[in-house]
């Protein structure tokens, strides 16, 4: 694990939901899922993943979106930006839209899903790809490797 406990900022595109993260996040991620293309109006999605309790979320409150089932989908109620996700499948996590960071030109991704659906010019520089997601029982591995990367 990191004993990176340096603090970013975040926010929404208008500035009232405001984000405080800390630390190095456990796994960096580009989904090409056509839901994540949908949602960010673009090619991938681009998060974060941190601990809960590494994650303060303040100002407005966020609104689910999305797809409205086990993936809460958060954003903001005022100009409906995707600034977080959680569900069951993240356990004590949650996914941050990278984008929303103040630091996200450091937060490149470190794996990459769902390839499968990619278009076909969307590239990202993930050390790890697949076509779908990695197994869970890959995760454990994947944020150790992660954790000694320097980026
Ligand atoms: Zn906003
Ligand atoms: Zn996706």
């Amino acid at each position: 694990m990191s004993d990176d406990t340096s603090i970013h900022a975040g926010s929404c595109r208008c500035g009232q939901v405001q984000l405080k993260v800390r630390g190095k996040p456990l796994m960096t991620m580009a989904c090409h899922c056509t839901g994540c293309q949908k949602m960010t109006a673009s090619a991938f999605s681009l998060s974060a993943l941190y601990p809960l309790d590494a994650v303060e979320v303040h100002g407005l409150e966020p609104v689910i979106g999305g797809m409205h089932g086990d993936l809460h989908h958060n954003f903001c109620p005022h100009c409906l930006s995707w600034i977080f996700t959680r569900g069951k499948m993240f356990g004590p996590m949650i996914n941050v839209r990278a984008t929303m960071l103040d630091n996200a030109a450091e937060l490149a991704p470190f794996i990459e899903t769902c390839t499968d659906e990619k278009l076909p010019w969307a590239t990202t520089p993930a050390v790890h790809s697949y076509n779908k997601f990695p197994p869970m029982e890959a995760f454990a591995q994947l944020m150790q490797e992660y954790a000694m990367a320097d980026a």
